[in-house]
């Protein structure tokens, strides 16, 4: 357990002072205070990069090489940016910080009473000794417990998932003018399917009408890539939940001017090969014929928040979040500190800001108790504000009590989107893949293989075995999915209604102070 005036270890693993421990390989050399930071997205790099000046060892390890700049995913899925741009390799990121370093490595266990943190690559097992601990292991895709969607309709989490769904996009409309050309029916082809009517839903929903209208519209000689038809669909009655009502529905409309089909209120009940089932609200089914589907509808936190529960006794909420101290710390664990989008914590969103504030706090306190300071306030959180682009030159922005839409809102989020990318060469590109899109109605990256477009559903089926493939489920399963579907509706119905209240009433991020 760590002194926290002092910030030294007794623990088993980690020697009984920072100033006379060991390093391992080195027996007499000074062992420094041991930070382990799991997670190279916006939590891990900025934690780490905000102990760039301390007198401790920083080891990052996290199951990417990457850090992943997840808000312009969808432009490489759409094909203005290139993989390498929104992900830099951590290790060049952290070259001329001498006190960090950087491990390859799924975390798969966290030992909070040896201070340890174990993971793996390739069935190869390490395990790092903290005296300190940062968990920025964010979230995942979240399915609503029918995980076999995902092989239909693939989530927007990573590199991987965002060339798979280059290719499923630009390869829709390649089959369809083979089967124009070969007088077969192309409506399936033709159709793209969002589900989620969040910022990432609104972005792909928003990008794929432009592609279709804009930047495809001479390339195909026997189809009109204009007539794509692009829905997006939403369990709530809102798009944009977060951003407020007005916003939301603002966003609606300038989506349908696009050509963008927006249905609200309906459940996506099944998703297959060919196609996508949703009911409404009034027991009405209905059957949308598509090829392309992409998931954008939930999140779940990493897994690694149940192990963290059950080793603290913090609550976690329905979404996998963990519940934790003013702080963020964890019960009786004040060496560990979890960040960004596991946390469950004044109601604050799942946003990039939450998890750079929240690292960066974390490292001052790492800071503070190792120099003996008193400690900090509370974390409170600074919302700098909310942006989602819907096309070219337009966006929406919520920046206080300020609501901008069109062309100012767009600007807006070039600058910050821009001033956020990581490293001066993909800013530099980015700007002239911007220009070369929005300027003119290119797309420099449109080249996807066929491992990035199958790879994953090659993996699947290899794992889950021909089994799962071929048994159909029980009537009684069936009845028991229905009701589980209509509960989940109207749940996530409930929880787009309270955050969009809590965007209206500015609730979000106060602390009551009961909860203090
Ligand atoms: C498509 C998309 C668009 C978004 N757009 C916006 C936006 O416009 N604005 C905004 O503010 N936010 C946006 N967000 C949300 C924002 O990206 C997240 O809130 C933010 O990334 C959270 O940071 P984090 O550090 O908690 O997690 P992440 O940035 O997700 O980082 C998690 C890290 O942990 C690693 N990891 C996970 N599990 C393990 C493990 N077991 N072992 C080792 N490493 C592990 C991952 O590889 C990753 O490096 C978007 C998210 C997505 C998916």
């Amino acid at each position: 357990m760590t002194d926290t005036s002092t910030g030294t270890s007794s623990g088993t693993s980690s020697g009984t002072t920072t100033a006379t421990a060991a390093v391992a390989g080195h027996p007499e050399a000074p062992r420094r205070h041991q930070v382990v930071v799991i997670g190279s997205g916006f939590g891990g790099l900025f934690g780490t990069k905000a102990l760039k000046g301390s007198d401790v060892d920083v080891t990052m390890i996290a199951r990417t090489t990457h850090h992943l700049f997840q808000p312009l995913l969808y432009q490489v899925a759409t094909g203005i940016l290139s993989e390498g741009e929104i992900a830099p390799p951590t290790r060049e990121v952290l070259a001329r910080q001498k006190n960090a370093s950087v491990l390859l490595g799924e975390v798969t266990a966290i030992d909070m009473d040896a201070q340890t943190v174990t993971s793996q690559v390739l069935g190869r097992e390490n395990v790092t000794p903290y005296d300190s601990l940062i968990v920025a292991a964010g979230s995942s895709q979240s399915y609503f417990g029918n995980d076999h969607f995902a092989e239909f309709a693939p989530g927007m989490k990573s590199i991987d998932d965002a060339l798979e769904l280059r290719g499923r996009i630009f390869g829709a409309f390649e089959l369809a003018e083979l089967a124009a050309l070969q007088g077969r029916s192309t409506d399936h082809l033709l159709t793209f399917v969002v589900v989620g009517a969040g910022p990432t839903g609104v972005e792909m929903a928003g990008q794929i009408a432009e592609l279709s209208r804009r930047t495809l519209k001479r390339d195909f000689r026997a189809i009109s890539s204009r007539d794509a038809r692009v829905v997006l669909i939403d369990a709530a009655g809102q798009v944009l939940p977060p951003f407020g009502a007005k916003l939301g529905q603002k966003t609606k409309r300038e989506l349908e001017k696009l050509g963008v089909e927006v249905i609200l209120g309906a459940m996506v009940t099944d998703v297959d090969e060919r196609g996508i089932t949703l009911k409404y609200k009034d027991d009405r089914t209905e059957r949308i014929e598509s090829v392309t589907k992409m998931w954008a509808a939930g999140v779940q936190a990493n897994a690694l928040t149940k192990t963290l529960a059950e080793q603290t006794g913090a609550p976690l909420d329905r979404a996998g979040r963990i519940a934790v101290n003013p702080d963020l710390t964890l019960p009786g664990h004040p060496e560990v500190f979890v960040v960004g989008d596991m946390i469950n914590l004044d109601h604050l969103p799942g946003v990039a800001q939450v998890a750079i504030q929240g690292a960066k706090y974390a490292a001052d306190a790492i800071d503070r108790r190792l120099e003996g300071k008193p400690p900090q306030k509370p974390f409170k959180y600074f919302d700098k504000g909310s942006m989602a682009t819907i096309s070219r030159f337009r966006a929406v922005a919520l920046i206080g009590r300020f609501r901008l839409t069109g062309f100012i809102a767009w600007l807006m989020w070039l600058v910050v989107h821009l001033f956020y990318v990581t490293g001066f060469k993909n800013r530099v590109t980015a700007v002239l893949h911007w220009a070369v899109s929005f300027v003119g109605r290119g797309r420099s990256e449109r080249t996807a293989t066929e491992q990035q477009i199958f790879g994953r559903l090659a993996m699947g089926r290899l794992d889950r075995g021909a089994q799962e493939l071929i048994s159909p489920p029980e009537v009684e399963d069936l009845l028991e999915t229905t009701r589980a579907f209509e509960a989940r509706r109207q749940e996530l119905e409930a929880i787009a209604r309270e955050e969009a209240r809590l965007t209206d009433s500015g609730e979000r991020g106060v602390r009551h102070e009961a909860e203090v």
